[in-house]
């Protein structure tokens, strides 16, 4: 007796994604990028599987870095959004995360802290995304600072972000390399590594060369651009969403389905209800027609999303289907990117999304 509707988490996959990461550079380290509780697919269990193979883990923020320590993860954390407060250079500090810098507030809670050890100190570049970042023209500035403080671990890495690399036609990659690079060669970057890749330029942009990749989305799976590409094409998506069929009926046309009875048949349509709605994460601006995998099938959804039901067109598939009927939502044979452009959304926010109602079970 339970509720059909579950996350089933493939580990292997999740082992073999990192390991194509790892492979694509493999002069790097790859840093998984574990934030907003691992993609939605489960913050501790995830740093578990990659335990073996993972030299350091990134998270957006200390209650993320404290829920892994608190679940025994030795490796160093790095908070990609550097301290919020002045106290977390001292949680920092005793619980060995590495701090991404990226604002001149920041950079003065550190140099400030009163520390036991040296804290391992990431300088963020603004080249060109405009959301964190030192200018490129103060990274010289930052960098001594940082160097001459009694509190700042020698070996620094310096880092920037994209904004556009899932663009493969974008030139603005280049434009931030190049900004990139300029601030890079004017620092002494004998203790310098470096860090700029996200999935998209792991995948897709050779010509980018770090010392840390930070792999994300494509860890769990999922392409990040919107065409076929030969790296990505091989990604095993990770989380399978599922659920099943809990009712069906058969409808006469011209009857409506769902709340605002906003699909109405235009032929005399059987209906299956299924156990997932809004409340489970399923995006209730699902528009009518999103694919709904049952039976090996696509089947389109019809009517609103409640908060714990779906219903989907079932009229078209060659066998009768009965109470009980697996449905995948999104995974295997149903990309979560496919589910999302039915949305208007990215796959990273469905899988972000996931609530904690739904059990992710590991296999
Ligand atoms: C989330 C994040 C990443 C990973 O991006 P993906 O597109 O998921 O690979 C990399 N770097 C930073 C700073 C991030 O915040």
């Amino acid at each position: 007796m339970t509720r059909p509707t579950a996350a089933i988490i493939d580990i292997q996959a999740l082992r073999e994604n990192f390991a194509l990461a790892q492979r694509l550079a493999p002069n790097a380290n790859s840093m998984p990028m574990v934030k907003a509780n691992a993609y939605g697919h489960g913050i501790v269990r995830v740093a578990q599987a990659l335990e073996d193979m993972a030299p350091a883990y990134g998270v957006a923020c200390i209650e993320e870095a404290l829920e892994l320590r608190e679940a025994n993860i030795k490796q160093p954390l790095l908070l990609l959004e550097g301290p919020h407060s002045a106290d977390e250079v001292e949680i920092a500090d005793q619980q060995s995360l590495w701090l991404m810098l990226e604002n001149h507030t920041q950079l003065k809670a550190v140099l400030n802290a009163k520390l036991q050890n040296p804290v391992n100190v990431w300088i963020k570049l603004d080249t060109g995304m405009h959301r964190l970042g030192f200018q490129p023209n103060e990274a010289q500035g930052v960098f001594q600072q940082l160097s001459d403080s009694p509190n700042v671990a020698a070996s620094m890495v310096l880092a920037t972000h994209f904004s556009c690399a899932d663009n493969l036609d974008n030139n603005f990659t280049h434009q931030q390399l190049a900004s990139f690079d300029a601030a890079l060669k004017n620092l002494n970057p004998s203790n310098l590594k470096t860090s700029l890749a996200n999935s998209a330029a792991i995948l897709d942009w050779p010509e980018v060369k770090d010392d840390w990749q930070r792999p994300g989305y494509m860890l769990y799976g999922n392409t990040p651009f919107a065409q076929s590409q030969k790296n990505a094409d091989p990604l095993k998506p990770v989380m399978h969403f599922q659920s099943a069929v809990i009712s069906t009926r058969t409808i006469a046309a011209g009857e409506s389905v769902g709340y605002t009875a906003n699909w109405t048949a235009n032929r005399p349509s059987i209906i299956a209800t299924v156990a997932v709605g809004y409340g489970d994460g399923y995006p209730r601006h699902a528009e009518n027609g999103t694919p709904v995998l049952i039976g090996g099938i696509k089947c389109p959804l019809v009517g609103r999303v409640s908060m714990d039901m779906i219903s989907v067109d079932i009229t078209d598939l060659p066998k009768p289907i009965g109470i009980g009927e697996p449905v995948t939502l999104w995974g295997l044979g149903l990309g979560v990117n496919e589910v999302a452009r039915h949305c208007r959304t990215i796959g990273y926010e469905l899988l972000t999304r996931m609530p904690a109602r739904v059990p992710r079970i590991y296999t």
